[in-house]
């Protein structure tokens, strides 16, 4: 059956002041009270960035939430009440789904779908060699959880998948007496939590639309808008959001360009946008360049399933080339900032290939993706810092999130490096070791503490006071008085 696009307004509809199922009583809970509606048995797979959230949330709604994880470390961790990941009040919204009883952690997809009315599946759709969606995790799970699940069961896609994903998760599972909803997921890491609790609209997508509103309900506490589509369109919006997103800072970094080539100073150019309400401040700031777990693989997927479908999609992928532009800018800019301290003969006067930098230590402030989480997926951040390791520059970094072991002075960041290793990526316990000694420091992730350091101590701790600002956080007026040369994106 094919359904049409239906916008529906959650909230009246949900409970009001009634309160039914075993949600947190009225005051108990930190997050204020939430209007529940009926209660329901769901089972999310995967508690990661995305499923964690999203299980808290459904406990908090009132829902009892089995969550199921392939990792038997992290079930353990979060059985004792610890939240692996970096997100704002996300353990105290796990505590309290647990203290209520309605949250609970086991080890694997299967053991968490017996007896779930709705499964969430929120496992990871990482890039592909081709550039399209790897699915390979949401079919192992259908495949795990299909015997185990009861008639009737609703199979609920929050992982971000193709166009046509709902049809292949139907035929992995085999059963013609569950169904299969397209739920995409928009929250934001670092703001997870109250992304979650708040949404700005819910998308169900399906063919079986009573289905869909039946998901839908799941979330009528939040008071979202809630928007049933089919399949394809639900998958679609997915993809569609984050290529704009993605768009939206490919544009504004070039803008910040065309500043540098005019004169013109990007902040008040943003100002200048941003107040006309079709164009809007979010998503309107200069960076390293767009990373993290989802831009990059969704819009590369987006362009491959556009291929697929006989579309070139050539707007986005002037987007992805301009963000790897971006990448490079900075990089030049660190490059061109540290020339001047490297013995003659060095530095970047013509080619400034591999190993002409051999001898420059440049300091680099962040290296998450964005602040307010751990994630370090494709950090742009950690990409500036990989090819400026790879011109031979000795990068030391500091994250507030990478901790280093008490006297060890430095770490390999996890995943990117081994001690030993040509190209290592370090980091330092905190902000001014890292600057020891260096001819320069980048600030690559907009931490708010790298704002409030002591810069005469910053200053004192470098060889040469050269600070590259790639996102445009520090006072460039407050740091030039106290001696720093200072860059920004687009700023004069
Ligand atoms: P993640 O890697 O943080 O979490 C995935 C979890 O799935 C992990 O805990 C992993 O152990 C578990 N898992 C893998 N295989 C499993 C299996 N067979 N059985 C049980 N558990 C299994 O990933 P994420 O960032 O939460 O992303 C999940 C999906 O949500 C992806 O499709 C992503 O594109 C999408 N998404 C992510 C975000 C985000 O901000 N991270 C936002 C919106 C949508």
């Amino acid at each position: 059956m094919s359904v049409s696009s239906t916008l529906f307004a959650h909230g009246g509809e949900a409970g009001g002041p009634e309160r039914s199922g075993t949600g947190p009583a009225p005051g108990e809970s930190a997050f204020g009270r939430p209007l529940t509606g009926s209660v329901h048995t769901v089972a999310v797979i995967g508690v990661g960035y995305v499923g964690l959230p999203t299980a808290a949330t459904l406990a908090y709604l009132g829902h009892r939430v089995t969550c199921g994880d392939a990792d038997p470390a992290k079930v353990a961790m979060l059985q004792r009440g610890e939240v692996p990941i970096v997100e704002e009040r996300l353990e105290e919204l796990v505590r309290e789904g647990q203290a209520a009883g309605n949250l609970t952690f086991v080890q694997g997809a299967a053991a968490a779908v017996t007896g779930a009315e709705f499964v969430f599946l929120c496992v990871p759709t990482p890039q592909g060699d081709d550039g399209s969606a790897d699915l390979s995790y949401v079919e192992a799970v259908a495949a795990e959880i299909s015997p185990h699940l009861a008639p009737g069961t609703v199979i609920v896609n929050k992982s971000t998948v193709p166009v046509g994903s709902t049809l292949v998760v139907e035929r992995v599972l085999g059963r013609t007496d569950v169904k299969v909803v397209s739920n995409p997921e928009f929250l934001r890491e670092g703001t997870a939590v109250p992304d979650s609790l708040h949404p700005e609209r819910i998308v169900v997508g399906a063919d079986d639309q009573a289905a869909a509103a039946r998901v839908g309900e799941l979330f009528s506490g939040t008071q979202a808008p809630l928007l049933i589509t089919d399949a394809a369109t639900a998958e679609t919006i997915k993809y569609a959001s984050n290529a704009f997103l993605a768009t939206k800072l490919s544009f504004v970094n070039a803008v910040a360009s065309l500043c540098e080539a005019v004169g013109a100073d990007v902040r008040d150019v943003i100002l200048g946008l941003g107040y006309d309400r079709r164009i809007g401040f979010e998503y309107l700031k200069p960076g390293p360049g767009w990373g993290g777990s989802c831009l990059p693989k969704d819009t590369r997927a987006l362009v491959h399933i556009a291929e697929q479908a006989g579309y070139d999609f050539s707007f986005l992928k002037g987007a992805i080339a301009t963000n790897d532009e971006q990448f490079e800018r900075v990089v030049a800019k660190v490059l061109a900032a540290v020339a001047p301290s490297l013995p003659d003969g060095e530095g970047p006067a013509g080619d400034t290939g591999a190993g002409d930098f051999g001898g420059a230590v440049v300091a680099a402030w962040g290296l998450t993706f964005k602040a307010g989480t751990d994630d370090l997926r494709n950090s742009p951040a950690v990409e500036v810092a990989l090819r400026l390791a790879e011109g031979g520059v000795e990068v030391r970094a500091y994250d507030p999130t990478v901790s280093v072991p008490e006297g060890a002075g430095s770490v390999a960041v996890p995943g990117f490096a081994t001690p030993d290793a040509p190209g290592s990526l370090l980091a330092y316990p905190d902000a001014y070791t890292a600057c020891q000694g260096a001819s320069a420091v980048v600030v690559l992730t907009e931490w708010d503490e790298f704002r409030w350091l002591d810069f005469a101590k910053v200053r004192d701790a470098l060889a040469a006071p050269v600070i590259v600002d790639a996102r445009n956080l520090l006072d460039p007026a407050q740091v030039r008085r106290l001696g720093f040369s200072y860059v920004g994106i687009g700023r004069r």
